[in-house]
């Protein structure tokens, strides 16, 4: 269902009145976890003015350790969903598990998968049935074979809407988190009809990359890219070591702009 033969022209998702995929570049920013209402309101009014289409936060988290962070849960949907009726942008945050999957879609208007996640068949039929967009993150080992095949468990199960998003995986070398892997969206284009974004925030695990990478992400013709943005990362309770500032945000979104109307 995924192969771009049955679409040549490429597929456009629809979150929330914002088109990813097609001619546009969406920037889909916000903290890396909703921690408090007045964090998330800081960096999802910050994120908004300077031009993202979309909010992101995780309210439940797949973290490495038991001992971290591990998300609010419920509240956090809760939080979400309360900045975007003051007039905020459309959310994407994420589920972890199938039993996660209708209460996070009650509030969320696209779903996300992360990468630990991908190859949770159970969990990706479910989001398959759950009427909203969903971020398919690749998994950090995946081949680009097995990614597809992800997303043909959520497209199988008849919901067509599904965007790819590539977030680095794993190599050799300790200068970043994970290896970025931008030639695969020409591949990944040529393969599939499904629009692709790029996550340089968890990829790369730097802040000074969070830029460049965008850039590259946009010439390398990415639909958009999904950013860590947060007002003190220095006291996030997640990722706060490649999150951005709101002011470094802006001026990515400045570097962007002439990369994206260039095409
Ligand atoms: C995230 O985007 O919050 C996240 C945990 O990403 P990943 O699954 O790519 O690590």
């Amino acid at each position: 269902l995924a192969e771009r033969a049955l679409r040549p022209a490429g597929s456009v998702v629809s979150v929330s009145g914002v088109d990813i995929g097609g001619p546009g570049f969406t920037v889909v920013a916000g903290p890396c976890a909703v921690e408090t209402e007045e964090q998330l309101a800081r960096s999802a009014s910050a994120v908004a003015s300077a031009g993202a289409a979309l909010l992101r936060g995780g309210a439940y988290k797949p973290r490495t350790s038991p001992y971290a962070f591990q998300g609010l849960g419920e509240e956090g949907l809760r939080l979400l969903a309360r900045q975007r009726e003051r007039g905020g942008l459309g959310v994407v945050t994420e589920a972890t598990q199938p039993a996660e999957v209708q209460l996070v879609a009650e509030y969320a208007d696209m779903v996300q998968i992360g990468t630990r996640n991908m190859q949770n068949f159970a969990l990706l039929k479910e989001v398959g049935r759950c009427g909203r967009p969903v971020l398919l993150k690749r998994g950090m080992a995946a081949t680009v074979e097995e990614w597809l095949c992800a997303a043909e468990y959520v497209l199988s199960e008849g919901n067509p809407d599904v965007v790819l998003c590539e977030r680095g995986i794993r190599a050799y070398g300790q200068e970043t988190r994970f290896t970025l892997d931008l030639s695969i969206i020409p591949v990944v284009k040529k393969l599939t009809h499904l629009p692709v974004i790029v996550d340089p925030s968890h990829s790369t695990g730097s802040p000074f990359l969070v830029a460049p990478m965008t850039v590259a992400a946009a010439a390398a013709g990415a639909d958009g890219v999904i950013v860590d943005v947060h007002a003190d990362p220095a006291s996030a309770r997640c990722d706060g070591a490649q999150a951005i500032l709101p002011q470094d945000f802006e001026r990515l979104m400045e570097e962007l702009a002439p990369v994206v109307e260039a095409g």
